[in-house]
C-alpha cells in the first residue's frame, strides 16, 4: 500500500467477549508441549500474543520501518505518527489527561528507575521517607533502596496481615510529613491481591507524599483509570499486556512534568546541543533518549487495541469467575494450600504441595504441557511473610477456560497419588 499506516490492523469496536473468541486470535496456545496440548498458566510472566500484534510487527517492518522524528521524508513521518498514534492509544488506555504524560520505556522496572533517577535524585533529602509494602515485586523494592543509598533518605516496609492485604492501619499510622513516596502495585503478582489504591493514595496526598502505581499484573486483568486512582506515576510492561518484551510505560500526572530531570542524556531528548549549553527537550521527550522501541510501540498499540474489542467489564468478571472455580477446584487436591487469601484478587493461584517442593510440581505439571511458574516470583519479603522461599504459581488471563483448570488440577491430583 502507498500508506503503510494502512497495512496495519484496523481498530476494532469494542464487542462481547468469550474466551474462545480470544484463544482464537492466539496462535501459540495452539502448540503442543511434551506431546500434550499447550496450557498457559504462566501469565504472570508473560503473556501470549495474538495474531493481530504479530502481524503489526510484521507490517511494520515490511511497510513502514524507518526512524522517527528526525528525518524529514514520508517514512519518517509515517513511523513518527504510528510511534505517536501508540501515545495517544496508552494515554487512552489508562485514562490519562493527554498524550503528554506518557513516556515510553523498556517496561515496568525501567519506568520505575526512570522515576528513581529522573525524580526521586532531586527530590529526596535525607530523613525522607519511602513507604513501600511488604507485597512488591522486587523491582519495586531495589530502585528504592538504591536511591535511599545515594539520597540518605529511608524504605519503610508496610507490613501485611494474614491474608495477604497491605495493613491499612500500620500504613495509616507509618504515614508522616516525612513521608515524600508511597509505591503500591494494583495488583500482587504473587498473591494476587488488589489493595485499595485509590483510598492510599487520597491519604498520602494529605501528608503531601507521591504515590507511585505498579500496573504490571493489573492492566491485563481490570479496567485502569489513572485520574480517578489519582496516582502521581504508573507503571506498566507491554509484554503483560499480550504486547512484545521490551516496551512498557510510564504515566506522570501533568504537574509532575516540570519536576523532571534528565536521566539518560542522548538523542531525541534535546533541543538544542554546544559545548556552552545543551537545552533539552520538552515532556515526554525528555524522559526518551536514543532511538525507541518503534516497532515495540506498533505492538502495543496493536495489544491495546484487540484488548479493547472486547468488552473489558465482560473480561473482568470472567476472569473473577475462573478465579472462583479455579480456587474451589485447587481444593480438592490433596496437601494443596493456597497462599494469601484477600477480599480483592486478581487471577493469581500461589500455592505450595505438601510432599512436594515447588520446582519439581511445576516440572510434573510441565510433562502434562502445563505451564506454571516455580520460585520467588521476585516478590521474597512476601513469600517470607509466609515462612516460605519458594512457591509454585499459576495465573490466568482472558484466554484460559475451566477445562483448563480441571487439567491442572488432575495433574496435581495424579501427582500426590504418584507420592
Ligand atoms: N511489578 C510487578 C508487580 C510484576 O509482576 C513485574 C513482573 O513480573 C514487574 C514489576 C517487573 O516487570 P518487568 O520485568 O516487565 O519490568
Amino acid at each position: 500500500p502507498e500508506n503503510a499506516l494502512s497495512a496495519l490492523p484496523a481498530t476494532t469496536a469494542p464487542g462481547a467477549f468469550s474466551p474462545e473468541q480470544a484463544r482464537k486470535d492466539v496462535p501459540i496456545l495452539h502448540r503442543t508441549v511434551n506431546g500434550h496440548p499447550l496450557v498457559w498458566l504462566d501469565n504472570g510472566a508473560t503473556t501470549q500474543k495474538p495474531r493481530q500484534v504479530i502481524e503489526a510487527l510484521s507490517a511494520y517492518y515490511s511497510a513502514a520501518n524507518s526512524n522517527i522524528h528526525r528525518g524529514a521524508h514520508t517514512m519518517a513521518r509515517e513511523a513518527t505518527e504510528l510511534y505517536e498514534a501508540g501515545r495517544t492509544a496508552v494515554a487512552e488506555f489508562l485514562g490519562a489527561e493527554s498524550p503528554q504524560t506518557i513516556a515510553f520505556a523498556r517496561g515496568t522496572t525501567e519506568a520505575i528507575n526512570l522515576v528513581a533517577q529522573s525524580w526521586g535524585r532531586s527530590v529526596m533529602e535525607p530523613g525522607d521517607e519511602i513507604l513501600v509494602p511488604v507485597l512488591e515485586h522486587h523491582s519495586n523494592i531495589v530502585p528504592w533502596q538504591l536511591l535511599a543509598q545515594e539520597t540518605h533518605a529511608r524504605v519503610v516496609p508496610v507490613p501485611l496481615t494474614p491474608e495477604g492485604e497491605i495493613d491499612q492501619k500500620a500504613y495509616t499510622d507509618l504515614l508522616s510529613a516525612r513521608t515524600q513516596l508511597v509505591v503500591i502495585s494494583q495488583a500482587s503478582n504473587v498473591l494476587g491481591t488488589v489493595p485499595p489504591v485509590e483510598e492510599m493514595t487520597a491519604l498520602a496526598h494529605r501528608y503531601g507524599a507521591r504515590v507511585l502505581v505498579d500496573g504490571a499484573q493489573a492492566v491485563a486483568h481490570m479496567p485502569v483509570d489513572v485520574q480517578r486512582l489519582g496516582a502521581d506515576f504508573y507503571v506498566f510492561s507491554g509484554h503483560k499486556l499480550f504486547a512484545p518484551t521490551g516496551i512498557g510505560a510510564l504515566y506522570l500526572k501533568p504537574e509532575m512534568a516540570e519536576l523532571m530531570r534528565p536521566w539518560q542524556g542522548g538523542g531525541n531528548m534535546i533541543e538544542s546541543v554546544s559545548f556552552e549549553r545543551t537545552t533539552f527537550a520538552p515532556m515526554p521527550h525528555l524522559l526518551e533518549a536514543g532511538t525507541g522501541h518503534i516497532s515495540g510501540v506498533v505492538g502495543l498499540l496493536a495489544a491495546i487495541d484487540w484488548l479493547r474489542s472486547f468488552d473489558q467489564e465482560a473480561v473482568a468478571a470472567y476472569e473473577t469467575a475462573l478465579m472462583t472455580y479455579a480456587t474451589q477446584a485447587m481444593a480438592t487436591v490433596p496437601g494443596l494450600e493456597v497462599i494469601g487469601s484477600a477480599a480483592e484478587r486478581i487471577a493469581v493461584l500461589t500455592f505450595t504441595l505438601a510432599g512436594h517442593d515447588p520446582a519439581s510440581v511445576a516440572d510434573w505439571l510441565d510433562r502434562d504441557g502445563i505451564a506454571v511458574r516455580a520460585g520467588h516470583h521476585c516478590a521474597q519479603p512476601a513469600l517470607a511473610h509466609y515462612g516460605l522461599e519458594s512457591a509454585a504459581r499459576a495465573s490466568f488471563a482472558l484466554y484460559n477456560t475451566s477445562e483448563e483448570v480441571d487439567q491442572l488440577v488432575a495433574s496435581l491430583r495424579r501427582l500426590q497419588a504418584a507420592a
